[in-house]
């Protein structure tokens, strides 16, 4: 996360999935905003924050539990949470996701993914609660995952719970392979400062990292954001950063390298609130 942005009007970590549901219900007969939050890993809240009420998984709302080769967890447990338990249960197949810095219900909306696996590997069903209240469960198919996304990215769905089907393995070859994953994101990415991990989705046929370098946007800084000298698929907080010298520097790369190179990066951030007069609500939830 950016570790920047402004208040909600209301913030609420959720414990119980039925206290989810009854929050989202209520809500909804308000017709307030809401906005669901994993670990704000993948978000740039606007400096003047956001206006309605955050309903927070992480932290609260996240039961693990493993039978056999299947691990079944509340949208709110972490990726780290759930790689220790598969490991310590000798379970391959989630080491790609364990320095993903998010839930497993943030994961299923983005389809998270690193070296080379995503959670489309592994989810066997999810369950998930539809704008009218209903609770439905959906196959991994009918999931319909793609590249960082699924059927619940912006949508009116909120995940509830996860099934995730792994192999039998070993445990030490599984701690190991997540120790060389932590080791390579630890030498090629900026970890030491706040940012949202890759800011821009992949374009077909192109690196936006790459791109980015070759715009000649190699440490370019607004305030406290900087396009990230060691990996330039990272835009940074290098400290004091505010949303909008975040937000200025993304337009500023998007522009740069459609110019000179004719391609659109598109983020793979999430923004929420209000940026240059306009407001990103896109992603939020409305319960009118
Ligand atoms: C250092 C760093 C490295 C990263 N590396 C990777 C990487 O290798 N691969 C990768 O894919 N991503 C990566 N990311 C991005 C991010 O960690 C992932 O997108 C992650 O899956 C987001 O999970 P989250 O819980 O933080 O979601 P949030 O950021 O809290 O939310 C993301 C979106 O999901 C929605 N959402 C969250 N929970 C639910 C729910 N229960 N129901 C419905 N909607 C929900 C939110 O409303 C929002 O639209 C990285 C980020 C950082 C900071």
């Amino acid at each position: 996360m950016f570790r920047v942005g402004g208040p909600a009007d209301c913030f609420v970590r959720v414990t119980e999935k039925n206290q989810l549901i009854q929050a989202l219900c209520l809500l909804k007969e308000a017709g307030q905003n809401f906005f669901i939050l994993g670990n704000g890993s993948n978000l740039l809240v606007s400096d003047a924050g956001y206006r309605g009420v955050v309903l927070c998984t992480a932290g609260g709302m996240n039961r693990i539990s493993v039978e056999d080769t299947v691990i079944y967890a509340e949208a709110g447990a972490s990726n780290a949470a759930i790689a220790a338990a598969a490991k310590a249960h000798a379970l391959t197949g989630f080491e790609f996701a364990a320095g993903i810095p998010g839930t497993i219900g943030g994961g299923m909306v983005m389809n998270a993914g690193a070296y080379g696996s995503e959670m489309v590997n592994v989810t066997e069903k999810v369950e998930a609660l539809r704008a009218d209240g209903t609770v439905c469960r959906f196959s991994c198919e009918e999931m319909k995952f793609g590249y960082r996304s699924s059927i619940i990215r912006g949508s009116h769905m909120v995940v509830l719970s996860v099934q995730l089907h792994l192999q039998h393995g070993d445990s030490r070859e599984i701690g190991a392979k997540m120790e060389e994953l932590a080791a390579k994101r630890m030498e090629k990415q900026p970890l030491e400062y706040p940012s949202a991990g890759s800011t821009f989705k992949r374009p077909e046929g192109y690196f936006a990292g790459k791109l980015i370098m070759d715009a000649g946007l190699k440490g370019f800084t607004v305030g406290g954001a900087q396009v990230s000298e060691k990996h330039c698929g990272f835009i940074i907080n290098r400290g004091g950063a505010t949303a909008a010298d975040l937000h200025h520097v993304i337009d500023q790369v998007q522009e740069s390298v459609f110019t000179q190179f004719g391609v659109k990066l598109e983020p793979e951030v999430i923004m929420l609130g209000e940026f240059d007069g306009t407001e990103k609500l896109q992603e939020s939830r409305n319960g009118s």
